[in-house]
């Protein structure tokens, strides 16, 4: 996997050359794995949760023969990413044919500059690609790049964007997006919406407006409440899971700029602590590069 390639090569290998064809389990090996799971941003707890259950298996299994550690530890990963095949657009990617009553709204939440327009032009081009109606919606008003840039993204893919500006009512752009999708007959909108952190207050009743109106077009929307989180930041990216956890019910994630960092492990440690599955990671600048997240394929990839 191209997009991956870093992750890999600097933590992930050095993971399995640390746990591959160790027979023993001793003290040495588990304070390896430790160091390069919070180096690689894990995050402590998670950290700790693996190197107990590796413990706990180790003592139950007895024997660890070669290659069974590296086997244990793909398990216990795996097991720590929550699953992504139930929810919401998980089912709008299946493309079952159930949902009939109207687009499916997908509210894109994050702080700046950590690729949440980027994240919504390549989420536009893939539904697009896949033959469906898409509309964006230009809830980010706080910011004239992010309303320009959302329009451009809307002419590369070749989707409509409803915009009144900057420094308008988010929450009337979001409703007028979602009433344009109900009139066009989309399958998915997409609303982008501003994420200043530094008014905890603001964010929440900024977001809590956005949903409560366009619950006045399609009463259970929104279906998805995507955070888009920087992979390559760490700490930070744990900081805003939380605050953004506690603004509004958010229900995947979308980890971006993967490709560009060593430390892949933060995909880890934000599913695990916050029990939020990762839909989507982010390989690069491109259209193409975003990928739908599965842990399989994911913790398989990291150590081949
Ligand atoms: P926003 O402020 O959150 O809307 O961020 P943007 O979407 O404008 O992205 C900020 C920068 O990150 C831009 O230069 C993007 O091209 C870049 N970017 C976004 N996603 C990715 C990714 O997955 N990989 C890489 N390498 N760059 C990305």
């Amino acid at each position: 996997d191209a997009g991956l390639e870093k992750t890999k090569t600097s933590f992930f290998n050095q993971l399995s050359k640390a746990v591959v064809g160790k027979s023993t389990v001793d003290e040495a090996v588990l304070d390896d794995l430790e160091a390069l799971l919070v180096h690689a941003d894990v995050g402590i707890d998670t950290t700790v949760k693996v190197i107990e259950r590796i413990e706990q298996r180790v003592a139950r299994d007895k024997y660890v023969g070669t290659n069974d550690l590296d086997r244990i530890l793909r398990e216990e990963i795996a097991a720590l990413l929550e699953d992504n095949n139930t929810g919401s657009t998980a089912v709008l990617e299946r493309g079952d044919a159930a949902r009939g009553a109207g687009p499916f709204v997908i509210m894109v939440v994050g702080v700046n500059g950590v690729g949440k327009t980027t994240t919504i032009g390549k989420l536009a081009h893939r539904f697009h690609s896949a033959g469906k109606k898409v509309v964006l919606g230009a809830a980010d008003t706080f910011r004239a790049a992010a309303v320009d840039q959302l329009i451009i993204w809307g002419q590369r893919v070749g989707v409509p964007v409803v915009s009144h500006g900057m420094n308008t009512d988010p929450a009337s752009v979001a409703y007028d997006a979602v009433r344009k999708g109900v009139e066009l007959g989309a399958d998915v909108v997409i609303i982008d919406t501003a994420g200043r952190l530094h008014n905890k207050v603001n964010l929440m009743n900024e977001l809590t407006k956005i949903k409560r109106v366009m619950q006045k077009v399609i009463p259970d929307a929104p279906h998805e409440v995507l955070l888009v989180l920087d992979g390559s930041t760490g700490q930070n990216a744990f900081l805003q899971a939380k605050e953004f956890t506690r603004a509004t019910e958010v229900t995947a994630l979308a980890i971006t700029k993967l490709d560009g960092t060593a430390k892949g492990g933060v995909v880890i440690g934000i599913s695990d602590q916050f029990s939020i599955p990762v839909r989507y990671i982010g390989v690069g600048e491109k259209m193409t590069d975003l990928q739908l997240f599965d842990k399989h394929t994911y913790v398989n990839s990291l150590f081949s």
